[in-house]
């Protein structure tokens, strides 16, 4: 049996009509693990969160995810966790939660990231580690909190843990309905969201019961052939190529190098980001991908995309040229890595680079027709003229037959 079947074949057998996203790979199959995960949770965890009661809140959450997926069983115990990511040198793998107490290596503002790893041929995901933001933000149990401290940038640890697991295990956003557990972002305090609501529980059906839809190939896992030596969860990169600060007088400048504290972060795929709020926007077009795995850590994939610049929208960046910009995740051979829901952008693909004043790296989102639409509408409400490569996409007009 097939297993290339998605949401389109669980509207046509019937399933109930839902938003829930399923993860897909890059040829646009959906992926899910086979039989059962165990997770480990991280033993320094709990200190790092300065949160006793951690563990215990993730196992609650493993529990809720357990419940909700009858053919995938789903356990979790307390050990010295490995680095992040999917080694193929031998080392050994498994399925991680951790904190990241300095340089946070993705969005800025994320709670937490999960970095799944999937064999694009057979369709199973192979390894999902959680990584917990605490150097940008503070988790506790906030039920247990004492009320007067219930206050501030306070996150409950089970209410976000049950999000990443959801991602870990297939799930992507649903930007739709900010009741589910899968919507995009979560509020201080939030607890609502440690239990799945319907639409989250029948994603997780579609894929982990037995009336679902996935089948997954039980061809052998082919693994790519990288192998490099080094670890630990040290996420620095050198170096990330940069067009920001090109001034726009220097056209044919090709590229300026900045050098960041790690990758670029792939901006949800459900917001385009608000030009307004942004202090540079590019519009490029992606003309090479290269995929390799992070020297210091080879676990994790990184991918530099060469850009070629389209339009400079807004701030001081140049209008043509083109820029190399490192995100998480990639391809090598059949091994794909997502980190949380965002593929990295496909070839020839538009995308959108925007940096914030007070980010440290810049955002980059793929701009398809109806979010090019958006950016339009954007900066013709600024009162600034649209950027040729904004223009609306025509038909070719349709001609008669010329003999
Ligand atoms: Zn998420």
């Amino acid at each position: 049996m097939s297993p290339r079947l998605s949401l389109l074949a669980a509207l046509t057998l019937g399933l109930p009509c839902a938003a829930y996203e399923l993860r897909h790979d890059s040829q646009g199959d959906v992926v899910a693990w086979q039989g059962h995960v165990d997770f480990v949770i991280d033993s320094k965890l709990a200190i790092q969160l300065d949160e006793p009661r951690t563990d215990g809140a993730i196992a609650a959450a493993i529990a809720v995810l357990d419940n909700a997926t009858p053919t995938l069983v789903v356990r979790s115990h307390v050990a010295d966790a490995l680095p992040l990511g999917y080694r193929t040198d031998g080392s050994p793998n498994e399925n991680g939660i951790v904190a990241i107490t300095e340089d946070w290596p993705y969005d800025e503002k994320a709670l937490a990231a999960t970095v799944v790893t999937l064999n694009a041929r057979t369709n199973l995901i192979l390894d999902a580690d959680i990584a917990i933001n605490a150097e940008r933000h503070h988790f506790r149990v906030v039920d247990s909190m004492p009320s007067n401290e219930q206050h501030g940038d306070v996150n409950d640890v089970q209410n976000t843990m049950t999000h990443e697991l959801g991602h870990a295990v297939g799930l992507m956003h649903n930007a739709d309905d900010p009741v589910v557990v899968m919507y995009p972002s979560a509020a201080p305090l939030e607890m609502s969201k440690r239990a799945y609501a319907q639409d989250d529980r029948a994603g997780l059906a579609a894929l982990y019961s037995d009336s679902g839809v996935f089948v997954p190939d039980t061809k052998p896992v082919a693994i790519a052939g990288c192998s490099a030596s080094g670890g630990g969860l040290t996420l620095i990169i050198a170096a990330v190529v940069l067009l920001f600060g090109t001034r726009r007088r220097h056209q044919e400048v090709v590229a300026v190098v900045a050098v960041l504290g790690a990758f670029a972060a792939l901006a949800d795929d459900a917001r385009l980001p608000q030009v307004s709020q942004v202090e540079h926007a590019t519009l490029a077009t992606v003309v090479d991908r290269t995929t390799v795995r992070l020297p210091s850590n080879p676990g994790l994939f990184v991918t530099d995309l060469t850009l070629r610049v389209r339009d400079c929208v807004k701030g001081d960046c140049a209008a043509s040229g083109t820029m190399i910009v490192r995100v998480p995740g990639g391809r090598l051979g059949d091994l794909e890595q997502v980190v949380d829901h965002q593929p990295v952008p496909p070839l020839s693909s538009t995308v959108l680079v925007t940096r914030e004043r007070t980010a440290s790296r810049p955002h980059v989102v793929t701009v398809d027709e109806p979010r090019r639409a958006e950016l339009r509408r954007q900066i013709e409400a600024a009162g600034q003229p649209v950027p040729g490569s904004l223009a609306p996409q025509t038909s070719p007009p349709t001609r008669s037959p010329t003999r």
